[in-house]
């Protein structure tokens, strides 16, 4: 059967393990295609600019904007975020899927700009498990846990408004349910 190029959207409230699922899902198709976001925040030590982020400043991100860069751009906990144009197109034309890990903002936008996008949702077991997995990351202060934990409940209140909804019960499990996802909807073709 003949397989499609397809946009995925990959979101769920900060903490939820979205990041170590995809990183998962990854390892085991080497040929997804990887795009790299903008953003204005700074990087954190081990970060590289142009592999985890472009690292840029509020100047230039404005200027992308105008310029129409970006395929979609949100305000995160206080700093701009944004999915350039040129870094999704160059994978799909490759014939590369691509997966988006970017905020429920970001994803219902993607979604306008491109209707053939799956949009993914990943859940956590429980609002306390949430928590749990978020202060046992020690990467933020209290007052930036705060923050998480409240953008996170807005967060989870758009699930319904995607396509697929996958719970992070089991990194494995999760894992192989976002594969056969991929798999189904390549399968299927779409608009993209
Ligand atoms: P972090 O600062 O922890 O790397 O990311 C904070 C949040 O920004 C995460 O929820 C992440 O999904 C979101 N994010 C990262 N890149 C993008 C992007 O390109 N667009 C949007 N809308 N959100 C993004």
């Amino acid at each position: 059967m003949s397989r499609c190029a397809r946009l995925f959207v990959v979101s769920g409230p900060s903490g939820v393990g979205k990041g170590t699922l995809v990183a998962k899902v990854r390892a085991n198709r080497p040929q997804l295609g990887l795009t790299v976001s903008a953003t204005t925040r700074s990087p954190r030590p081990g970060e590289i600019d142009g592999e985890s982020y472009y690292f840029i400043d509020d100047d230039e991100f404005s200027r992308r904007v105008e310029a129409g860069e970006f395929l979609e751009w949100a305000n995160v906990h206080g700093h701009r975020y944004g999915t350039l144009k040129s870094e999704v197109q160059k994978n799909l034309d490759a014939g590369r899927s691509v997966i988006l890990e970017i905020d429920v903002q970001g994803g219902l936008n993607v979604r306008h700009a491109f209707p053939g996008a799956v949009l993914v949702f990943i859940e956590p077991p429980s609002a306390e498990e949430l928590e749990r997995r978020l202060r046992g990351r020690k990467t933020e202060d209290e007052a930036a846990i705060e923050c998480r934990l409240a953008n996170s409940r807005k967060e989870m209140e758009c699930a319904p408004l995607y396509d697929v909804r996958i719970v992070n019960d089991d990194l494995d499990r999760a894992a192989d349910e976002l594969e056969r996802t991929l798999d189904s909807y390549e399968s299927d073709g779409g608009t993209n």
